[in-house]
């Protein structure tokens, strides 16, 4: 009898069909891959099928062998099962039987490729609809990307981001793994500006003063190395490597998570203002001018919230009077809202940017960049209180709602009531649209500040 096996689950099925027909394990030959005329054979449903109980311990030991590359894993899985349930059952702690030895060498490779895929793997940014998006090329020994993408699924819940594989591909949408084909090398991306976050990561990561040369020769095969772009910089941090070790110790005091520790108690408007010129939260205090604060009366009613500063408000200190201002100040008008009644303000203080030559070109605030200066919004909400609040752009949003959250379904629906809360188009995002003749956009924006006017009328 020949079967094929694409995974873990579809063994398992065919392997209980056939031990609850009685098929001896030598009467089987088990491949990975269809091949036409060769493999194949359907398997019929017997009533014993049911009957067959596995140990959690198989099926641990089971799911790891499952993603070794060699396709002779069902076999002697399946030899495993039928011993264990014909007069061995503790043939898994016989560590000295030939199968036992095949299979923990086995285990043994897998668990060392998957701690490898942790260690090694190197995330390149991308852009795509403005979103920021994290991807890796990764070559596995075996077929580990099941393994590992919960793992990566915890340390990096707030980026979206997706590893490619040759066998297979998965991505992270911030709520759900979604797996796919895998792709050739040449897909992913090769040099971006992901490598200079990377290098400015590892820096602060590399601790000079545990350096261990053997180790990390053996540590870093050289296979992994024309992935990580940190291992260019290595010959330069050892020489570096004292006056750091001084550096790490006066830098270790003061760090914070986000901007709750920069936050007074019992603070109105102003001293909010004034403390959040200070703000350490994150890392964006450092290459911006100003901290863009909200602006517009402590008794407004409408709030409306922007992504982040841009150049010209990083400038200037004020939210909105740049050229996405100045489009919103029109809207306004249109609409027959007034400026001078609305708070305005962004989700993110401080202006993102990467440096093209002279040019500080926008970046899109992350995920973290949002969640560290969240605390902000919040002191402004609670001081404002406002009735209706209208989040421009996905970050503001994302800011209150979900990180999740995508303009696509919810764009000018009430997201919650206490405030009043929706989300439509950024003027920026309708300036870009408009360059290439688009202007649903700002009908949209201006169908929705209508409907937040109506709303307040109410
Ligand atoms: S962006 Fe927000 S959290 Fe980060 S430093 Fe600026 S004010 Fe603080």
């Amino acid at each position: 009898m020949r079967l094929v096996a694409h995974d873990f689950a579809e063994w398992r099925d065919q392997a209980r069909t056939l031990y609850g027909r009685g098929i001896l394990p030598h009467e089987v030959q088990w491949s990975e891959t269809e091949q036409p005329g060769l493999f194949g054979d359907a398997l019929s449903e017997p009533a014993e099928s049911n009957r067959l109980q596995i140990s959690k311990e198989f099926i641990a030991l089971a799911q790891l062998i499952a993603c070794h590359r060699n396709p002779q894993k069902w076999t002697l899985l399946y030899q495993l099962l039928w011993r264990v349930k014909h007069g061995e059952p503790h043939l898994m702690k016989v560590v000295t039987d030939p199968l036992m030895v095949a299979l923990h060498h086995m285990q043994k490779a897998i668990k060392r490729d998957a701690h490898k895929a942790k260690a090694f793997m190197r995330f390149r940014l991308t852009e795509e609809d403005g979103e920021e998006h994290y991807i890796a090329w990764h070559q596995p020994d075996h077929l580990i990307l099941p393994l590992v993408a919960p793992f990566f699924s915890r340390r990096f819940a707030t980026m979206r981001w997706t590893i490619l594989t040759p066998d297979q591909s998965v991505s992270w949408d911030l709520e759900r793994l979604t797996y796919g084909p895998g792709v050739p090398a040449d897909a992913a991306p090769q040099s971006d500006a992901l490598e200079d976050l990377w290098r400015t990561y590892y820096r602060s990561t590399f601790n000079p003063a545990r350096i261990k040369l053997k180790m990390m020769k053996s540590e870093m095969p050289v296979r992994y190395w024309h992935t990580m772009p940190e291992t260019a910089m290595i010959p330069s941090m050892l020489a570096e490597a004292p006056e750091r070790v001084e550096q790490m110790i006066k830098h270790s005091e003061g760090m914070t998570q986000d901007a709750s520790d920069y936050i007074p108690t019992d603070a109105d408007l102003n001293a909010l203002r004034a403390a959040a010129q200070g703000c350490r939260g994150c890392e964006l205090y450092e290459e911006a001018h100003h901290t863009v604060f909200g602006q517009g009366p402590e008794s407004a009613r409408l709030m409306l919230i922007g992504e982040q500063p841009g150049d010209e408000e990083d400038q200037r200190g004020e939210p909105f009077v740049g050229p996405a201002g100045q489009l919103l100040n029109a809207l306004l008008n249109e609409v027959g809202l007034e400026r001078d009644e609305i708070y305005i303000t962004n989700a993110v203080k401080h202006f993102r940017f990467i440096y093209k030559g002279s040019f500080r070109q926008h970046r899109s605030p992350s995920p973290y960049h949002i969640k560290a200066c969240k605390p902000w919004l919040q002191a402004e909400l609670a001081q404002v209180q406002p009735e209706v609040v209208v989040c421009l752009g996905n970050s503001a949003a994302r800011a209150l709602t979900t990180p999740g959250f995508t303009m696509k379904d919810k764009r000018g629906q009430w997201l919650s009531d206490a405030p009043w809360t929706m989300a439509s188009y950024h003027p920026s995002a309708i300036l870009r649209s408009e360059a290439y003749g688009d202007t649903r956009q700002r009908q949209l924006l201006l169908a929705d500040l209508a409907t937040a006017k109506a709303k307040l009328a109410a």
